[in-house]
């Protein structure tokens, strides 16, 4: 007699093709049994002397998409099946199926869309198990056609019937369409008049165009055409906000940035992220700077919907595909709410009747040091869960900070991030990060009996939960969270030491912190060294003039001697505007003290004359980045030593950084007519040997050291960073399925809320 086994699988097991796969490989082996979809993954039953091998191949050769988190393989009583088949789904209990995030065009797709033959010859919503719209469709589980925005579309009997075939690539593929009875475009104009086609000529011509993709909306234009590109910033008011690009295929981004093994492998992800890159110096001639001023890197991504790839039927290599909102709004998803809201910028709109239910951006990645740093995780990723170090105690909610916030669900041994919902300071994104935490809950099954959130009091999170329902409530401090969101990733509970880099969160002395080095792990922190306090005028609102912070640093750092040197500095600063300064620091008005990394950066961005007032969140920092690596291109060898010294002062415990030196080195350089490029490359290798000398002075003793903060988005600092620390054999720890800023925030206000919930 032969044996029979019970398997049961879970992890991502739905919505990939993964019962064909199980029926597939079970015919081609003689497997006789079974194989269902339950809520809580894949069950089979196999019979036959070959079943062992064909657990293993099962393990081994899982579809592309798939993930497996759980397996269970244990003899059962033989049932003398006659064949092997696909049994309808089982609904049992509480779901705990992982939901798949979007998936860009499979390769299959790709090639029945350029099929004159194919059924979906030229049909913008072709899809099958292995490619399409997943998390962005789905309003509730078990994931399921009637539980999606697709819900609307009866499927024809060709649709069915390919849906129905276990031998398929569209067998149970939930958004399974053709032009018959699936989703289809509308082109309008301005006026709302309808118009043919895709809206290729219009973009040919220059104009701009709103168009619906799989999580929110994009505003289009030529990337190749510097008037609409110039256009378009305007209409925005989006300052001088990079854009991020669509192209056409990799070779036509190979022949204008460079593209490493690692950026073309996340390039061609399922994910198909926006991909950072740095700018080939020929580039310019099709690329316009107006594109992104002032940096030497551009985003990129390649189309990721069949929509995407008809969009490139047009003579453009390049599309400009910015969100589409209104500056500090949250990304349009309705195509009500695009007519209204971008009737000013867009000429056309290309909308579809597939709703989005959980709006969703780009994400946006770089590689750093060799590895996928996360700047903004959203679609491709959401809602794939990172694994606890241990199970939590209760379910938590970990509302996340104040800007690019992103909330965390935690429960059992799972923590699911939500996408980047954006900076919460404006009402309409606070509203959205009320409405996708109510939809979240419902996509991971978790309702949180525990809230985690930010130490800082005016935080709209921060009050959002004190005022909510939830029976506990736990304030964490943010660079303690930062630094126990990286143990967390990386299933590491000991205390580690951890370099916090970051522009602002709020002390325990009240005062706001960001360049922390902090000892600890979920338990509990010791703040072991940090930057020395300096006077930021205006607080956290203070972070748009960086010519003001440089100047108050200045007037703090030097002696009275040196300030006299540095008049002509100042000469950007309005006469009036340097008075309230000075009224300002000798009464102590509005001027807050911090130590964060990030005001460093600003301060001497401004010094530089690089960046002296700003329009986006971090632009001083980045620009002096873009100066420093253009330099650091040219000059490839590394000095031992650092230009400028950072020094250190004891107070009690605790190890105090001390810039004078480095910022009147700085300010030295700059009245000696070096140059900034010189200058912004010498502050970023000084910097990052202060950070590693830093470590080295605090002898922490075993246990990898964490770099962490949005300041570790710093690609030029990071990597400097990094290769010092391989001299010193300190090994580094860093995020990395989150981002180190406060995206990747919520994970750790959630383990640490689990120590001290009840
Ligand atoms: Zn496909
Ligand atoms: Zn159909
Ligand atoms: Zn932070």
């Amino acid at each position: 007699m032969t044996t029979a086994y019970f398997i049961h699988l879970n992890g991502i097991v739905q919505g990939v093709g993964f019962r064909p796969y199980v029926y597939r490989l079970a015919h081609e082996m003689g497997i006789k049994g079974w194989v269902n979809n339950s809520s809580h993954g894949v069950y089979i039953h196999a019979e036959g002397l070959q079943v062992p091998v064909f657990y293993r191949r099962l393990l081994q050769e899982v579809p592309p998409l798939a993930k497996i988190t759980h397996e269970e393989y244990r003899e059962v009583a033989f049932g003398n099946y006659a064949d092997f088949a696909i049994l309808q789904s089982r609904e049992e209990g509480q779901a705990d199926v992982l939901i798949s995030p979007d998936i860009a065009t499979c390769g299959d797709c790709l090639a029945e869309l350029r099929d004159v033959q194919d059924l979906r010859y030229r049909y913008p919503f072709i899809n099958c198990t292995n490619c399409g719209p997943r998390y962005t469709i789905i309003q509730d589980v078990p994931y399921d056609r009637a539980q999606t925005t697709m819900q609307s579309f009866p499927m024809c009997p060709v649709c069915a019937q390919e849906y129905a075939d276990p031998l398929n690539r569209r067998f149970h593929a939930q958004p399974v369409a053709c032009s018959q009875c699936g989703p289809a475009v509308q082109l309008l104009n301005a006026q709302g008049d309808f118009c043919a086609g895709l809206g290729i000529e219009q973009i040919a011509r220059g104009e701009i165009i709103a168009i619906k993709g799989l999580g929110g909306f994009h505003l289009v234009c030529d990337g190749g055409n510097p008037t609409a590109v110039q256009r378009l910033r305007q209409r925005k008011e989006r300052g001088a906000k990079p854009f991020a690009l669509m192209a056409r295929n990799l070779e036509v981004i190979r022949r204008y940035l460079k593209v490493s093994l690692k950026e073309e492998e996340l390039l061609k992800s399922s994910a198909a992220p926006i991909v950072i890159l740095e700018r080939k110096k020929e580039s310019g001639n099709v690329l316009p700077d107006e594109l992104a001023p002032g940096l030497h890197t551009l985003g990129v991504m390649l189309p990721y919907t069949p929509l995407h790839a008809l969009l490139f039927d047009g003579a453009f290599d390049f599309l400009v595909m910015t969100s589409g909102n209104l500056s500090g709004r949250p990304l349009i998803y309705t195509n009500e709410e695009a007519v209204r809201e971008l009737k000013g910028i867009a000429d056309y709109f290309l909308l579809h009747n597939r709703d989005i239910f959980h709006p969703c951006d780009d994400s946006v990645v770089q590689v750093i040091g060799d590895e996928a740093v996360l700047h903004r995780r959203a679609r491709g990723y959401v809602p794939l869960p990172q694994k606890c170090p241990q199970d939590l105690k209760a379910s938590i909610l970990g509302v996340g900070g104040e800007l690019k916030n992103a909330f965390c669900l935690g429960a059992k041994d799972r923590a699911f991030t939500s996408q980047y919902i954006g900076d919460m300071e404006g009402y309409e994104n606070f509203q959205r990060f009320r409405q996708e935490l109510a939809s979240f809950q419902k996509v991971v099954q978790i309702v949180p009996e525990v809230v985690a959130y930010d130490a800082h009091p005016d935080f709209q999170t921060t009050q959002f939960a004190l005022a909510g329902p939830w029976p506990q409530k736990i304030k964490v401090q943010h660079h303690h969270a930062h630094l126990v969101s990286v143990l967390g990733e990386h299933g590491i509970t000991a205390p580690a030491l951890g370099v916090v880099c970051d522009g602002t969160g709020w002390g325990e002395d009240r005062r706001i912190w960001g360049f922390e080095f902090l000892k600890g792990n979920a338990e509990g922190y010791r703040r072991l060294a940090h930057l020395e306090y300096l006077p930021l005028p205006g607080g956290d609102a203070g972070a748009k003039h960086p010519l003001r912070i440089a100047y108050a640093y200045g007037k703090s750092l030097l002696s009275e001697r040196e300030w006299l040197m540095t008049e002509r500095l100042w000469e950007r600063l309005a006469g009036a505007e340097q008075k309230i300064l000075d009224q300002q620091l000798e009464k102590r008005l509005q001027i807050f003290e911090t130590s964060s990394g990030g005001r460093l950066f600003d301060a001497v961005s401004a010094l530089l004359g690089i960046c002296t007032s700003v329009t986006y969140e971090g632009q001083a920092a980045i620009e002096l980045e873009s100066k420093a690596a253009l330099w650091s291109g040219k000059n490839s060898e590394d000095a031992l030593e650092p230009r400028y010294l950072i020094e250190w002062a004891e107070n009690g415990e605790c190890l105090i950084l001390k810039v004078k030196e480095l910022y009147w080195g700085i300010i030295q350089d700059v009245l000696d007519g070096k140059e900034p490029a010189f200058i912004a490359y010498h502050f970023h290798d000084s910097l990052a040997h202060g950070i590693v000398r830093t470590v080295l002075e605090l002898q922490v003793g075993e246990g990898p050291l964490v770099l962490t903060g949005g300041v570790f988005q710093n690609k030029l600092l990071t990597e400097k960073v990094l290769v010092l620390c391989k001299a010193f054999g300190i090994q580094v720890i860093r995020a990395k399925e989150l981002p180190p800023g406060d995206g990747g925030l919520a994970l750790g206000q959630i383990l640490i809320g689990n120590e001290r919930c009840s």
